[in-house]
């Protein structure tokens, strides 16, 4: 009897290691190759590929940010029209649900400068940036009449503060050729190498107009998993 119960479980292990074996060769890890940095000084860059992808995680952080603090005037600045709308959408139907998404603590596990193509007034960028992060959703229905007064923590309805999410992205930027590459703030005199927004970083004075930084016009996510 025993001896029948060891052969179930070595035979139900063998299965197992068999079915992930197979999983794991289905998954075959996409890769896409860095634009070097030789390429970018070729093309005129005063910045390295590195510098480049932090800079942009930095911008997708932002843009999240500002999704969920419905900051509009940043969202129109650092967005499409069309991809202005849809997260636009997401943020009006949330709110008809009462409920309200929360990403905390984005990390970059990698960022990477994919291609930078520059195509008569057009530079197109992508960058292929995997983030992770604790998402959740709270409730936000208004409070009851005899809730009113009492300080009470918002109720988590979905999503967890602890499991940390993992996701990956092909991002599309472009923006308008520029004559030099750096934007110095007529205000302060800072040097701004990779525009990603209209203001000054340092004093927030305008440099820059729409067109001449950095625009997120598409995102696709390549693939997702979580810890
Ligand atoms: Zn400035």
């Amino acid at each position: 009897m025993t001896w029948f119960i060891i052969g179930i479980v070595v035979l139900l292990l063998i299965i197992l290691g068999c079915s992930l074996w197979i999983v794991k060769l289905t998954k075959q890890e996409k890769e896409y190759m860095e634009v070097s940095n030789q390429y970018l000084k070729d093309i005129g860059k005063s910045y390295t590929k590195e510098e480049f992808s932090i800079a942009i995680f930095e911008l997708y952080r932002n843009i999240i940010q500002a999704v969920q603090d419905e900051n509009y005037l940043y969202l129109r600045e650092a967005l499409s029209d069309e991809i202005y709308n849809s997260y636009l959408m997401a943020i009006k139907n949330s709110k008809e649900r009462h409920a309200k998404t929360i990403v905390e603590d984005m990390n970059p596990i990698f960022s990477k400068l994919i291609s930078l193509a520059v195509k008569d007034n057009m530079e197109i960028a992508k960058v292929w940036l995997k983030v992770s992060y604790h998402e959740y959703i709270i409730d936000t229905t208004p409070p009851k009449p005899e809730e009113l007064g009492m300080r009470m923590e918002p109720r988590v309805i979905g999503g967890s503060k602890t499991k940390l999410l993992e996701k990956e992205y092909i991002l599309t930027l472009v923006k308008t050729r520029a004559e030099k590459e750096s934007v110095v703030c007529a205000n302060c005199g800072y040097v701004t190498n990779i525009v990603t927004r209209n203001a000054c970083v340092r004093c927030g004075a305008n440099i820059v107009s729409r067109h001449y930084h950095w625009v997120m016009v598409a995102k696709e996510e390549t693939r997702t998993s979580s810890k």
